[in-house]
């Protein structure tokens, strides 16, 4: 059983079919209703709910009975309630000798003006920090060195540090054998961040998701150092 994501009719042309896919990703492995703050089923259905504060707006998803007739909904502190630091999840793994850290910003779709284009603002906020578009996935290795940015190491533990000094990950990380060893012996890794990705504990579970991101332009990195 997979989760059906339904957009209601009122929606369709508010909302991108690339970010109900992602919203679908994203849920794939749980999610929590934006009306009641339950739980949903990932074998069920989930409604879409685009919440709306002025120009704002965030998709996220509802249990159908929810949302029985208003899939938008007005709500007061959206803006401050995107702005706020999200929960991410990290997985390290082997390219080939290609030491990954794959960093997932636990996000949904943020949009703009309300159909208007559509914004990564994750991918946006990043490439500003010294982050780099990643369109190919079979070219990590032309990635360039991520100015600025530092994941320290510790046991069972990464904390991954922006320019600005604020942290994009402070939490557990599990290393394949072999992963500190490539490290070292490139003196870094390769960061890649997207939002939506869905949590996870292995690499290969996600490769073909990490190929969508980079697809639809929402995949960013470079080159971090580890320490
Ligand atoms: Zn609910």
């Amino acid at each position: 059983m997979v989760l059906t994501v339904d957009v209601a009719p009122e929606l369709v042309g508010e909302i991108d079919p690339a970010d109900v896919e992602q919203l679908a990703r994203a849920a794939a492995d749980g999610w929590t209703c934006a009306v009641c703050g339950d739980a949903g089923a990932v074998d069920g259905i989930a409604e879409v709910v685009l919440l709306r504060e002025g120009l704002v707006t965030a998709a996220r998803l509802a249990h159908p009975w929810c949302v029985p007739d208003a899939p938008v909904r007005q709500v007061a502190g959206l803006r401050e309630a995107l702005a706020e630091s999200r929960p991410a999840t990290a997985t390290a793994g082997l390219a080939g000798d290609v030491p990954l850290l794959v960093v997932d910003l636990a996000d949904t779709v943020a949009g703009g003006d309300p159909g208007g284009e559509r914004v990564d603002k994750v991918a946006a906020h990043l490439l500003g920090l010294g982050l780099d578009l990643v369109a190919d996935l079979a070219r990590l290795a032309e990635l360039g060195a991520a100015t600025g940015w530092r994941a320290a190491l510790g046991p069972d533990w990464l904390t991954l540090t922006q320019p600005d000094r604020t942290r994009l990950y402070d939490g557990e990380l599990v290393l394949p054998d072999g992963w500190a060893a490539a490290a070292a012996v490139v003196g870094g890794c390769v960061l890649l961040v997207a939002s939506g990705l869905g949590s996870h504990t292995a690499l290969d579970r996600i490769g073909e998701r990490l190929a969508a991101a980079a697809r639809a332009g929402r995949l960013v990195g470079g080159v971090v150092p580890v320490i």
